[in-house]
């Protein structure tokens, strides 16, 4: 009745019991390099046999993060559909003595050594003897976990069971189940924990969270499988390891199960970060846009038209997940003029939720203080010359040589003069520069309010002519 491993065929077993986490969303891409690596199946299993603990809404929470992932499987099974299957194996080990019945179902542990070759952890043995029989159904319809899985993995002829090391001390368990019925063991390969930076083991404590929440974060799929790919793997493996971007295609083709490391992998934030920002930076600005705007309504920068009539003015209950398109904003901020805003943004951003914070000196009056205004020790009556000098310079510029590159060609060369310490000739002492940020410095807060910003002459360009010399005055007023 051994039915024999003639495919690779590889699983994802999550229990519905909590949302999608970052320890088996990466055992999933795994599984799932693993398998298109070599052309084979990766299979989806939901463990819901602890009817207590499961939640449909955790299923689709789990099956959404797969989804936005890119994780795609090609087969899908319900271990609550099966029961009739486990049922079938329960009554042969009950019937071969194996197992016995004293309320629920027992195992009857033979207390022996178990042996086995982990691929990444090579020969691993434990000795059965040092716990007792132990449970594996409730009653013949409500199998428990150790014994369900061995099921599954039997009749869905998987051949490598690649899972997180915790549950390493479950795999004798299983083994002695399946040598009571005669079947076949998988092969296993535990892979390391996910650690936090203080080496203990990922919790919410380090901030982790769930994959959906990481996309309403404004992180990209791409970035999330890059980062979850070096989390115990390496490409090159061994101390010259310094490859560090990979598209899905080039970890298919990379990925081995050799390279996986034993010991704990550190989750470093930062480094995800560090992902996003360069995957934010491969997209192109229509795409970057389209991702942006839901996030640009939601800080009620803009205003959304929505495409369903479903929807009506007001838009109460809407969520960022929603069809919309842009139609206007409070201030007509027109799609050419946001994708400019966008673009310049482009560059610092590390994740998509930061450009309502980093924009909205665009779309809002600005507040800031009248200390922000001022550069190293510029004094008062400086920020007043300094101000009163843009003022003018700026007036007399057409409003259609308002571009940044202009701005910057008649703003670049005041800024060095402003700059010169007094007394000091036309252009400084030899080989020293005039500090420009006596003039650039007001010139960026009074446009933003903000101590960083993109280049203030590209600000100005977006801003136009009306309203910069309306935010000059502004600063004017309140450095006075
Ligand atoms: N259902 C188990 C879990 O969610 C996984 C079991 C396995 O991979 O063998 O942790």
């Amino acid at each position: 009745m051994s039915a024999k491993i003639k495919k690779l065929r590889v699983r994802i077993a999550p229990s519905p019991t909590g949302p999608l986490h970052i320890g088996t969303a990466r055992t999933a891409l795994f599984n799932y390099l693993f398998a298109k690596k070599h052309n084979n199946s990766f299979i989806l299993r939901i463990e819901d046999t602890d009817l207590e603990r499961s939640d449909s809404k955790y299923e689709k929470d789990i099956i959404d993060g797969l989804k936005w992932l890119g994780i795609e499987w090609d087969e899908l099974y319900k271990q609550s559909k099966r029961t009739k299957t486990y049922e079938k194996y329960l009554k042969k080990l009950l019937n071969s003595g194996h197992a016995y019945e004293n309320e629920i179902i027992w195992f009857k542990n033979p207390k022996k050594k178990v042996v086995f070759d982990d691929l990444i952890r090579g020969r691993v043995e434990f000795d059965s003897g040092l716990f007792d029989d132990f449970s594996i159904a409730k009653d013949l319809k409500t199998p428990l976990y150790n014994f369900a899985v061995v099921i599954d993995d039997y009749e869905m002829k998987i051949s490598h069971v690649i899972r997180g090391e915790d549950h390493i001390s479950n795999t004798p368990k299983q083994i002695l189940i399946q040598e009571a019925l005669g079947l076949p063991a998988p092969k296993y390969a535990h892979l390391p924990l996910i650690l936090g930076p203080d080496k203990t083991k990922l919790s919410k404590r380090h901030g982790a969270v769930s994959i959906i929440d990481y996309k309403e974060q404004g992180y990209l799929p791409e970035a999330l499988i890059n980062f979850m790919a070096l989390l115990g793997w390496s490409a090159q493996g061994g101390p010259k390891n310094d490859r560090e971007l990979f598209s899905v295609k080039e970890l298919i083709k990379e990925f081995s199960l050799e390279k996986i490391q034993k010991g704990g992998a550190i989750f470093n934030i930062e480094k995800l970060d560090w992902f996003n920002g360069h995957y934010i930076r491969q997209l192109s600005l229509d795409k970057l846009t389209e991702m942006c705007t839901p996030y640009l309504i939601e800080n009620g920068l803009i205003k959304p038209e929505f495409k369903s009539e479903q929807y009506p003015p007001g838009y109460g209950g809407y969520s960022i997940k929603e069809e919309y398109i842009v139609k206007e904003t409070k201030e007509k901020i027109e799609s050419k003029k946001l994708k400019k805003i966008i673009s310049l943004e482009q560059k610092r951003m590390k994740k998509i939720s930061e450009i309502g914070e980093l924009t909205e000196f665009f779309f809002k009056e600005l507040k800031y203080k009248p200390s922000l205004l001022k550069w190293k020790d510029m004094s008062k009556k400086e920020i007043e010359e300094s101000l009163n000098k843009l003022e003018k310079i700026l007036s007399e510029i057409k409003e259609k040589d308002f571009t940044a590159k202009k701005l910057e060609k008649i703003l670049m060369p005041e800024a060095e003069q402003t700059g010169q310490p007094v007394g000091s000739p036309r252009f400084g002492e030899a080989g020293k520069t005039g500090d420009r940020g006596k003039l650039l410095w007001p010139l960026r807060v009074a446009l933003t309010g903000k101590k960083a910003s993109p280049s203030p002459f590209e600000i100005a360009e977006i801003l136009k002519k009306e309203k910069v010399l309306k935010r000059i005055k502004y600063a004017q007023k309140i450095a006075k």
